[in-house]
């Protein structure tokens, strides 16, 4: 793991990103933004799972229109996600988004570009670049013939000069494409070039599992680089599994904790209790627990004291039953129908 990049600081919302600020969790809504119960519903879902920052994808007046309501309903920045339509993007400020997402290359003129500037100005909020490898800018798809990292870095640059032209420097961006070996690479380009925070992602990764696993490569692999400063998994689902995929990643590289770390064996012959309904039945009971504890889940105790060294709690287990260990040192026998019970009860005591 190299140390993360320092970069500069933006303030979306309230919320801080970039410099030594935690790397945010984000993700988007995927039901009909001028849906206000329903957006309300699932921007408070995602928001209970952890997501920390919520865009919104704005595609009429009536829409921007709503992040003013959703605002007085929900307590998360609300990002405005705009293609096009500069004056979307100023009513979108203007019904108090906190941040607009917006690809200036494609905003067409710089007179409606230096308009969104001014206005961001005016209510004091950053901008997104958002450069994404399926609205590459024609002429730089030419120059290279195809989506390659060094093209996806020019757009970048081109559009933070567009940006710094007009003295705007509350400046985060992203610079996805689905493949993940043109993503590290083009990030690592951008990361050399310029300190503005890096809102990294795998666009278009897929599937929940297999979309999980491509985030996780690329995503991982990239802020392990040090390069990123806030994170969002795409995946074609519901975005709550994105915001359970982004935790595990950071949870992973030790960035970030979320309460509960489970490590648990992978069992073989030798495991004689039904570790597998333990582990789900003790992750499903730790959901709400907040206080960062490790708990090792092993079948047998060829491995378990070890593990259970580095966990605060472990079980390993025997023939028809387990014994529980803290810090690495046994401290109960029980049977196999009360090991999970018991577990609780001390995990549930070291929470207090
Ligand atoms: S901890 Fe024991 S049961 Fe689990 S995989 Fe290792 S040897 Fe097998």
């Amino acid at each position: 793991m190299k140390p993360r990049k320092k970069t500069k600081e933006i303030n979306v919302g309230g919320l801080k990103i970039g410099n030594d600020n935690p790397i945010s969790i984000q993700s988007m809504t995927n039901v009909d933004t001028k849906n206000i119960p329903l957006i309300i519903k699932q921007i408070n879902t995602l928001k209970n799972e952890g997501c920390e920052i919520v865009r919104l994808a704005i595609l009429d007046q009536e829409s921007a229109k709503t992040i003013s309501e959703v605002k007085k309903k929900v307590k998360i920045p609300i990002v405005a996600d705009i293609h096009f339509d500069y004056k979307l993007a100023i009513y979108s400020i203007e019904n108090g988004a906190d941040k607009i997402r917006i690809n200036p290359g494609n905003i067409g003129k710089k007179s409606n570009i230096e308009k969104i500037i001014k206005t961001a100005k005016k209510y004091n909020i950053p901008i997104r670049i958002g450069i994404n490898s399926g609205s590459l800018d024609k002429n730089i798809l030419k120059k290279h013939g195809k989506t390659t990292p060094e093209g996806l870095f020019e757009s970048a640059i081109q559009n933070i000069e567009i940006l710094e032209s007009f003295n705007f420097y509350d400046i985060c961006i992203s610079i996805k494409s689905s493949s993940v070996p043109i993503c590290i690479k083009a990030y690592t380009l951008l990361s050399k070039a310029c300190d503005y925070p890096l809102h990294v992602g795998i666009t278009e990764s897929g599937t929940i599992n297999s979309g999980s696993i491509k985030s996780a490569i690329g995503i991982g692999s990239i802020l392990s680089k040090g390069i990123g400063d806030t994170i969002r998994v795409s995946l074609t689902g519901d975005p709550i599994y994105e915001i359970k995929c982004a935790k595990e990643i950071l949870k992973s590289l030790e960035l970030r904790k979320f309460g509960i770390e489970i490590i648990s064996c992978p069992t073989c012959g030798r495991t004689k209790i039904d570790i597998i309904s333990i582990s789900n039945e003790i992750e499903k009971r730790c959901k709400n627990i907040k206080k960062n504890i490790k708990v090792a889940i092993m079948g047998c105790a060829v491995n378990g004291p070890g593990e259970a060294k580095e966990a605060d709690i472990g079980i390993a287990g025997g023939n028809g039953y387990g014994v529980i260990f803290k810090k690495g040192v046994i401290f109960k026998k029980v049977s196999e129908e009360h090991l999970v019970d018991e577990l609780m009860k001390e995990i549930e005591k070291n929470n207090s």
